[in-house]
C-alpha cells in the first residue's frame, strides 16, 4: 500500500491535470463541477463550468435565479435533470444550511442529485476529508490494479476508502481520476506507459482474461443509440424550450417527431413530471 500510494502521489504531483475546479476549495464550485462531471466528459464541462460559476457564484444566487434560468445555463451539457436537481440542492442549501454547503456526509447525501460519489468528492475536495471516491474510472482501476478481480460497488468503495493516504485525500483522488481516464481505459488500457505498471496486480499477472475491470459494478454505462432515441427528442424539446415556450400543437415538431404526437407527448409529460417543464394555458409547455 505504501508503495502504491507513493507511486500515485509522485506521478500526480508531476502530471495531474490543471482544471478550473482543481484551483478552488470552494464547496459550492466543487459541488457544481461534480454534478456536471456526472455522465459528461471533462472537455464538455470545461466549456461551461467557468461561465456557470460566474453566473451563480453561490448557492443562494443559484437558488434565487430560478430553475428555468439554471436549465438555460445548462445548455450543452445534456442530462438536463441534473440542472433541476442542482437548483433544488441550491434552494435546500440556502434555506436549510444558511447558504453554506454542508460538510457532513449525511447532509450532503440528503441534497437532491447528490449520490455517494458526489458527496465524497465534496468532502474530499472542499473539506479535506480522507474519503475514497469511486467513479467508473476508479472502480475499473481498483479492480485491475489492486484487487485483480471484479469488484462489487461496496467492494470498490472499501478498497477506495482503505487506500486514501491520510491527509492527502485531495491529491489521491484527483490523481486516480487522471490515471483511470488516461491509462486504465475501459477498452485498450495503456499499460505500457502507465505509471502503475510495476505495481498493478492484473498487469503483473499478464493481463489474463476475463478483464476484472470489465466486470466490475458501475464501470459500464450501457446506453442505446442516441439517434432516433427518446433522449434525442427530449434534448430537442428542451433546446426549444430554452428559446421560448412551445404551444401544445408544436410539441411534436419541436421534439423532431412531427408524425408521432403520442411519443412527443410522453416525452413532454416526463419533462413535467421531473420538474423541468410546466404546462401553461391551453397546454403550452414552458421551462419550469
Ligand atoms: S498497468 Fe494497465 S491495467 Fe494496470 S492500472 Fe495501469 S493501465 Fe490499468
Amino acid at each position: 500500500v505504501a508503495g502504491l500510494r507513493a507511486t500515485v502521489l509522485g506521478w500526480g504531483d508531476a502530471h495531474r491535470r490543471d482544471l478550473p475546479w482543481r484551483r478552488t476549495r470552494d464547496p459550492w464550485c466543487i459541488l457544481v463541477s461534480e454534478v456536471m462531471l456526472q455522465q459528461t466528459s471533462v472537455a464538455r464541462v470545461l466549456a461551461l463550468y467557468p461561465s456557470f460559476v460566474a453566473a451563480y457564484p453561490s448557492p443562494a444566487e443559484c437558488a434565487d435565479a430560478g430553475r428555468a434560468a439554471v436549465v438555460r445555463s445548462w445548455a450543452g451539457l445534456g442530462y438536463n435533470r441534473r440542472a433541476v436537481a442542482l437548483h433544488r440542492a441550491a434552494v435546500a442549501i440556502r434555506d436549510e444550511h444558511a447558504g453554506r454547503v454542508p460538510s457532513a456526509r449525511r447532509e450532503l447525501l440528503a441534497l437532491p442529485g447528490v449520490g455517494a460519489s458526489t458527496a465524497r468528492a465534496v468532502e474530499a475536495f472542499a473539506f479535506g476529508a480522507d474519503a475514497g471516491i469511486v467513479d467508473t474510472n476508479v472502480a475499473r482501476l481498483l479492480a485491475r490494479a489492486v484487487a485483480a478481480r471484479p469488484l462489487t460497488r461496496a467492494g470498490a468503495q472499501e478498497f477506495a476508502d482503505a487506500l486514501v493516504p491520510p491527509g492527502r485525500g485531495w491529491e489521491w483522488n484527483q490523481t486516480l481520476f487522471d490515471l483511470g481516464a488516461g491509462f486504465c481505459r475501459a477498452t485498450g488500457p495503456r499499460c505500457g506507459p502507465c505509471p502503475l505498471r510495476r505495481r498493478c496486480a492484473w498487469r503483473r499477472a499478464g493481463n489474463p482474461e476475463p478483464d476484472p475491470g470489465r466486470h466490475t459494478a458501475g464501470t459500464t454505462r450501457p446506453q442505446g443509440r442516441f439517434a432516433g432515441s427518446d433522449r434525442q427528442g427530449r434534448g430537442r424539446l428542451v433546446a426549444a424550450l430554452r428559446r421560448a415556450p412551445v404551444a401544445a400543437s408544436g410539441v411534436a415538431a419541436a421534439a423532431g417527431w412531427p408524425d408521432d404526437a403520442g411519443r412527443a407527448e410522453r416525452v413532454a409529460a416526463a419533462l413535467v413530471a421531473e420538474g423541468l417543464a410546466v404546462r401553461g394555458p391551453a397546454g403550452t409547455l414552458a421551462l419550469a
